[in-house]
């Protein structure tokens, strides 16, 4: 059996080496993610394997089958980059890793949030200007009199509650799916009253229609100003230009991001800073906005589980198995 992984990350290789030896699978690797690009390199092997945001078309999922190809093992959660239907009209089935480590995200999270909320950045930034004061407009609340809001509360919101939860902030949910084994940790509420009455907001639904710009100029008008914004998820749950002048109107306090609407544009890549898109330069400029590029699920323990279980499913569907990770 042979499986091409595109999209390979150099700390990935170790793991696919060593998977494919247990295996005897040949494992062979690309850093190229999969695309209309790239799909030819996988003539002549049973299945493929990817990672990224890069979109993936119809066109892919025709040559795969053209190949004898039938599967896509994906090595993370999201799978908004590509095309289900499509992939299913071309009997492609796609696999996903739902849950690689949750706490690897939820950990970010709820870093940036307790930096936004002690002002870290505000004070670096004026200590290279050589401004070492401090004043009414820093003073930060402890985290066990905070209230946390979290949308979506799924495998990385459950484990972000918990976390929030051991510290001691009153830790409040929206989420259309309820979960009993979530009592311990939050109380259930709706979307507004997160809204209002949270001074930290994490956000950890996927991208869907119907998440799509959810965090706009009209919920950032109902959020409390010392509010602060963490999206972990996907940039397009917030409406860049809406959170631009949400933070220059002082209608919230900060932002932590670690994934933008338009990052496909420039995350991943070295390009010249002033290559970049100018609403990323303008958040990324300011002190109470942290920026990091879609690196939340970057931990030892995510990168090595992602790998085995797309890896795991790519060798069960090739064998005509089902997996309980087929997304179609
Ligand atoms: P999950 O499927 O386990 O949970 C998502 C939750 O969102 C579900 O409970 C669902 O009911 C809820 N939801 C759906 N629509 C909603 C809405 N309109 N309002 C409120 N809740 C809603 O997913 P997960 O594993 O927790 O991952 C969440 C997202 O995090 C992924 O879809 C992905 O986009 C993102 N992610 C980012 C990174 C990173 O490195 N930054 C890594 C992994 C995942």
């Amino acid at each position: 059996m042979k499986i091409l992984c595109y999209g390979t990350l150099a700390v990935e290789e170790p793991y696919a080496r060593a998977w494919g030896k247990d295996h005897d699978v040949q494992v062979d690797l690309t850093s190229q993610p999969l695309s209309s690009a790239t799909v030819e390199q996988a003539k002549g092997y049973d299945g493929v394997s990817t990672k990224g945001i890069v979109p993936v078309t119809a066109d892919v999922y025709a040559a795969l089958e053209k190949f004898g190809i039938k599967q896509i093992a994906i090595r993370q959660v999201g799978v908004d980059n590509q095309d289900v239907a499509a992939a299913s009209q071309h009997g492609i089935t796609l696999t996903n890793v739902a849950s690689y480590s949750p706490r690897a995200i939820a950990e970010m999270g709820v870093t940036q949030a307790m930096s936004l909320l002690r002002h870290v950045g505000i004070y670096q930034d004026r200590m290279k200007k050589g401004d070492f004061t401090w004043d009414a407009s820093t003073i930060s609340t402890e985290i066990f009199n905070c209230t946390v809001g979290l949308i979506g509360a799924g495998h990385i919101g459950s484990a972000t509650a918990q976390i929030y939860s051991a510290l001691g902030a009153k830790v409040l949910t929206y989420d259309p799916a309820y979960d009993a084994a979530m009592e311990p940790f939050t109380t259930y509420t709706d979307k507004d009253t997160i809204l209002r009455e949270a001074d930290i907001i994490s956000l950890h639904t996927p991208l869907l229609p119907s998440t799509k710009n959810m965090i706009d100029a009209a919920a950032f008008k109902k959020m409390k100003p010392n509010a602060i914004l963490i999206n972990m998820s996907r940039g397009e749950l917030v409406d860049t230009a809406a959170l631009i002048n949400a933070l220059k109107t002082k209608q919230i306090a900060g932002a932590g991001l670690d994934t933008l609407a338009n990052e496909v544009t420039f995350f991943t890549q070295k390009k010249p800073y002033t290559d970049t898109p100018q609403d990323f330069q303008e958040l990324n400029a300011m002190p109470n906005v942290i920026i990091t590029p879609h690196v939340a699920f970057f931990t030892k323990l995510a990168v090595k589980n992602g790998l085995e279980i797309a890896l795991n499913d790519a060798q069960t569907i090739i064998a005509g198995k089902h997996s309980r990770h087929a997304v179609n």
